[in-house]
């Protein structure tokens, strides 16, 4: 033990787990007392809110370990993977213009996708950055000039609101006009806020990873700018006066020079998917699996970027029903599977995952790299949030149309529990079964539903209904025994897409391929298509689940930002040029939109 002092807390928390773990687990039956000890370890200040990747998180992983591996029982496994949990301004940015060096985080920041790099370049201006083209109207600030391997300067957000009969609000996002400065060749991109837009003209914060685009992308200040143009004698203020205006198109070469390193950090995080295996007792059943899983992990102390509804608190948030509830009960359920009297001809897998709230990204590892073959994985059962049992005795059930006995098969085993439930069909939806749907095996989701402590530090382990969650888990129980006791698996049907619309990305579009983009994918140049809907455009095209998508008319697709902003240019009816990386392979599609 290198550090005493620093180690003791760790100590304490280790043999914290161990009394708690003996104490807790191997009972074989479904106790509310362990429930208990499970979500008091789980949603404790020691913890922290398991944030992935955090010291908490590291804990929780030992705890649940810990309760499910049970000597000369089940071995745990436990499955790292990395994610991508934040970027921050690395120590190399800098900016001179003219060889007049300006202030990093006063006058200037790079955006959190811009690529690191360095260019020193001229500076052209050219107004909104927009090339639109709809019908008669047209507006495009890049006709009369050549930014090729240059700096191209943009005015943020529109010049004129809709009412002109400019649409502007699919490309004015500073990413789609970054997308379309590179298009034009521009080698590097500097913004800069239009007083209508932002009057305190306060610099862009370093947030949220998002990607990144392959030139250096800059947020100025109007002062900065103003340096910029002085040798033009032109301003921004006079700039923005005389384009809205005019209404029209207004660029020009500034004549000034800008040399500009950026630096932006990727900060990366080691978490985990844990889970154990029961092995069934048929020698044919066993080789066929029911998934029991429920994500572990949470907000930590909250904050901007974090999902909270607080982003203004910095606390624990403890994630006593989101989701140490679920986790409780699915160990609870490895006790009494392993314990208890109940037989199993198939098999089970147990699993907690990992930055769950991060986009999925546990369950689409496990998806990816599944302990057993994918084919043998036949239902997935997801307990997400059921520690706040109501007095309606509601109980949400979704994922039911994903298979064409779940609702009769739960209404049966309702017989001897009484709950209100409440079936929704759906196999996508906001929670780890989403990534079991996509892979067309039949999905249950069960939850008792939102809560004003939702995503807040409020989500206490007080507030869980504890003799609730012993009669949920019970249920889930009897569940599993019926898909125990079935001759056949149950029967997948399509439930509903396979993943959510656009909106996450720039709102809806007008046009679509029809597949889903694989959202965790990242530095594979292109998008990589996860599932190609049949019936859909790219599917008549001839593309194939797995297929990375390169370039939309000749214009490249580096991430899932570039994907969106080139479908927002398409038109039902357009016929479409698609490059896709198939096995390394360059295939080209024509697509029929
Ligand atoms: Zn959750």
């Amino acid at each position: 033990m290198a550090n005493l002092k620093t180690g003791l807390p760790l100590l304490i928390f280790s043999v914290f787990i161990l009394i708690s773990a003996e104490l807790a687990s191997q009972t074989g039956v479904i106790s509310e007392k362990d429930i208990f000890k499970h979500i008091s370890v789980l949603a404790s200040d020691s913890v922290e809110g398991r944030f992935p990747g955090s010291s908490g998180d590291e804990k929780s992983v030992k705890y649940i370990s810990e309760i499910m591996s049970s000597p000369g029982k089940n071995h745990q496994y436990v499955q790292n993977f990395e994610i991508i949990t934040g970027v921050s301004a690395g120590k190399n940015n800098s900016l001179s213009i003219n060889d007049t060096q300006v202030v990093f985080n006063k006058d200037f920041a790079p955006l959190s996708f811009s690529a690191s790099g360095q260019l020193n370049a001229e500076v052209i201006f050219a107004g909104y950055g927009f090339d639109y083209n709809k019908g008669e109207i047209s507006w495009n600030d890049y006709a009369n000039i050549n930014v090729k391997n240059k700096w191209v300067l943009l005015l943020r957000d529109e010049p004129l609101p809709a009412t002109d009969g400019y649409d502007f609000k699919n490309i004015l996002q500073d990413r789609d006009k970054v997308i379309t400065a590179i298009d034009k060749g521009a080698a590097g991109v500097l913004l800069v806020s239009p007083t209508a837009f932002d009057k305190n003209d306060n610099l862009i914060e370093i947030k949220n990873p998002d990607g990144s685009v392959k030139v250096p992308v800059i947020h100025i200040t109007r002062n900065i700018a103003d340096k910029i143009l002085s040798p033009s004698g032109h301003n921004i203020p006079e700039l923005e006066n005389k384009i809205i205006t005019e209404k029209q198109p207004f660029s020009f070469n500034t004549g000034s020079f800008v040399n500009a390193n950026t630096d932006i950090e990727i900060i990366k995080a080691r978490t985990s998917n844990i889970y154990t295996i029961i092995e069934g007792n048929d020698p044919v059943l066993k080789n066929e699996y029911i998934v029991i899983g429920a994500h572990y992990d949470h907000l930590g102390f909250g904050g901007e970027g974090s999902n909270s509804r607080r982003p203004d608190t910095t606390a624990i948030h403890y994630g006593a029903d989101d989701n140490a509830s679920g986790v409780a009960a699915m160990l609870e359920l490895a006790d009494v599977l392993s314990y208890g009297n109940y037989k199993n001809s198939r098999s089970y897998i147990l699993v907690a995952f990992g930055a769950e709230e991060r986009g999925l990204l546990g369950s689409k590892y496990f998806i990816e790299n599944p302990p057993v073959p994918l084919q043998n994985i036949k239902e997935m059962i997801n307990l997400d949030m059921i520690g706040r049992l109501k007095p309606d005795n509601s109980l949400q059930i979704g994922g039911v149309g994903s298979s064409a006995e779940a609702d009769s098969l739960l209404n049966l085993i309702n017989k001897n529990f009484d709950f209100m439930l409440v079936l929704s069909p759906e196999g996508y939806g906001p929670s780890d079964h989403a990534s079991f749907y996509a892979k067309d095996i039949p999905v249950f989701f069960v939850s008792t539903g939102a809560h004003t402590d939702y995503h807040t530090p409020e989500d206490k382990a007080e507030k869980i209904n504890y003799k609730g969650m012993q009669l949920i888990t019970g249920f889930i129980f009897s569940l599993v025994k019926e898909l125990d006791n079935m001759p056949q698996p149950l029967t997948y049907k399509e439930a509903g897409p396979k993943a959510a619309s656009g909106a996450r990305h720039g709102g809806a579009r007008k046009v679509s391929f029809g597949i889903m983009p694989d959202f965790a994918a990242s530095d594979i140049n292109g998008l990589r298509a996860e599932i190609v809907t049949p019936g859909k455009p790219a599917y008549a095209a001839g593309m194939k689940n797995g297929d990375i998508i390169t370039a939309i008319n000749g214009n490249p697709v580096g991430d899932i930002q570039e994907y969106m902003f080139r479908l927002g240019q398409l038109n039902p009816g357009d016929q479409v040029t698609v490059d896709v990386n198939r096995d390394g392979e360059k295939v080209v599609l024509i697509i029929q939109l």
